[in-house]
Parts: structure tokens; sequence; C-alpha cells
């Protein structure tokens, strides 16, 4: 057989393996598009679903002010469900690629750990709440005729300021907003994660905090969903301290309209994870980081070990310290 012969049998091979989902490819092995266009991200999305076999689920749940369609991608069947967001300001990209690898890794193939997840969980994923921020490489929507409470004129509002569960969505000014609040209410995850980004700092021991994270912290938060999003933020900041991360506390705002407030007002386990901008060498690492999160939730979520976590623990991550210069 020729070299050639032997190339094209090995390429037409290694095609074959991955169509039928046998290998899946570790995050940390290859290098990740940390931006990927909107209409690249589409393709990844539907590349998922077949790949899956249908395990990823991909829909439209509404399109932006510009006409994108904003995607919902689901995976697993389970009854207790938990429900993704990321980069609902459109210059924080990392959380998407994070998801999209998420759904990679639990919805192609079939191992034993893989088919007990998807059987215990429905993990549903807002990818890229702010499609249009993305494509203007800013954190507003794009409404640049608007005269927007939160948001900035000429470009548009922050999403993430009009989630108060006391705007109905066909109210709410904030198209993208009143689309995640209505999937929201359909969807009804026990659990949210809501994925930003933040300038760059450092800790009390002088290291540099390479992620934040808070739960709830606007008043009228029930016991129960509250003490969840602390054991969530207590999953999260072990999972990604031990994959070499540095977490500390976010110093959140308590205004209702911020998903995070929101969402646990409407009783779910809600937290903020907010990566920290550290340029571009360190993205492959946070958005390993922020998939390490996205894993360890899912998985104690679906075992029930979360609620074995004590939340006081959360309290005691240290608080987030000061500026550093930005990358940016
Ligand atoms: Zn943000």
């Amino acid at each position: 057989m020729s070299k050639a012969m032997r190339c094209a049998l090995l390429s037409a091979l290694v095609a074959l393996v991955t169509a039928l989902g046998l290998v899946v490819p570790a995050a940390a092995e290859r290098e990740i598009d940390p931006r990927p266009s909107t209409e690249e991200l589409a393709r990844q999305l539907g590349e998922l679903q077949v790949r899956s076999r249908g395990e990823v689920r991909v829909a439209p749940i509404g399109a932006s002010n510009q006409g994108r369609p904003v995607w919902s991608a689901r995976v697993g069947h389970g009854p207790t469900r938990i429900l993704y967001v990321t980069q609902q300001h459109g210059d924080e990209p990392l959380g998407t690629p994070a998801a999209v690898e998420f759904l990679r890794d639990a919805g192609i193939g079939d191992a034993p750990h893989q088919r007990w997840l998807r059987d215990q969980l429905t993990v549903d994923v807002v990818v890229r709440a702010n499609p249009d921020g993305h494509e203007h490489g800013w954190r507003y929507n794009y409404a640049p005729e608007a005269d927007p409470e939160h948001g900035e004129r000429g470009k548009g509002y922050d999403i993430n300021r009009y989630h108060d569960p006391d705007v109905a969505p066909e109210d709410n000014p904030a198209t993208e907003a009143g689309l995640i609040q209505r999937h929201y209410a359909e969807f009804a995850p026990q659990v949210a994660v809501d994925y930003h980004m933040q300038g760059r700092y450092v800790g009390g021991d002088g290291r540099e905090i390479t992620a934040s994270l808070m739960w709830p912290t606007t008043p009228g938060v029930a016991a129960e969903p509250l003490e969840l999003a602390k054991q969530v933020s207590v999953v999260a900041r072990t999972a990604m301290d031990s994959g070499g991360a540095n977490v500390s506390q976010y110093p959140g705002g308590d205004y209702r309209g911020i998903a995070r407030n929101a969402y646990g007002l409407l009783g779910s386990g809600s937290v903020l994870i907010e990566l920290s901008d550290m340029g571009p060498e360190h993205e492959q690492f946070q958005i390993s980081s922020a998939l390490a999160s996205m894993h360890a939730i899912a998985n104690t979520t679906a075992d029930g070990s979360v609620n074995d976590v004590d939340p006081t623990r959360a309290d005691q991550i240290p608080p987030r310290g000061d500026p550093l210069p930005s990358t940016r």
C-alpha cells in the first residue's frame, strides 16, 4: 500500500471514529476558539446535534434585535434541571466556548457516566445570550435608538439588568432578557448559573484572582434557594481551584434586575461566575476552568451530593481584592 493510500485510509478511519462519537477529545488537548463568530457558533451547535445523534437538541429561543437567533442547546432528559447562561454581555465571551465543550462532553458518546448523567439531568444552555453585542464587540444589546435606564445611549441595553421578576417578558425593553425570562419560566430549573467576565484583581494573599462568584444578595430570596446557591458556589469554587484557579467572592449588588438575583427570587439555586479577563495567553485556561465548574455542578446535582455541602463554606470564600491593570 502506498504512503498516500495509507494516509487516506487513516484519515477516513479517524473521520469515521469521530463521526461515531467514539472519541471525545479532551478540551485541554486542542486549541478552542475563544470567540467563534455567531455563524460559526451555529455551525458548532448543529454539528453537536448531529454527532450526538440528537442527545444535544438545539433550538432558538427567539431572535435578537438584529434578527440573530439566540440559541438554547439542551442535553439529557432527567428530572433535575440546570440552566447555564453565557455571554449576556457581548464582550465577555469565554463562557460560550466552555458551554459548547460541556455539551460535547455530556452529549457525544455512550459511556456509562454520560448515560447516567443524561438520565438524571436535563441541562439547558442559553449559548451566547447576546449575539448582537458579540458581533459589535460591546457589553450591551443592539438598540441604538433607546435611552436605557441601564445601558448606553447609541448602543443598547445592559441585558443583565432586565430580569426583574416584576417585569413581564412582553413589557421588557431589553429583548434578549425577555427571551431568557420566558425560557426560564418554561424550563423552571432548580439550578441557574450565569457566566460573565470581569477585569483583573488580586486576592488578600497577593495572588491574582482568576474568577469570582456570588449567590443572590437581594432581599426576599427564600432560605432554600439561597442555601442551594451557596452549595453550588462551593462546588464551583472547589472544582475551579483544584484545576489551578483562584476563586474569590464577587462584590455584586442587590438590584433585582440582575439575573443572579432575579432567578434566586424565582426559587432557583442561582449563581454568577465571573472569569477574569487575563489576556489571550490565559484564555484556554479560563475556558477549561469554566468547563470544570459546569461539569462539577452537573455531577454533584445529578448525584445529589451538592445537597450535602455545608453552605456556610461559601461565606468563607475570600473577598476579591484590588484591581490590576487591564490587558484590554
Ligand atoms: Zn458581565
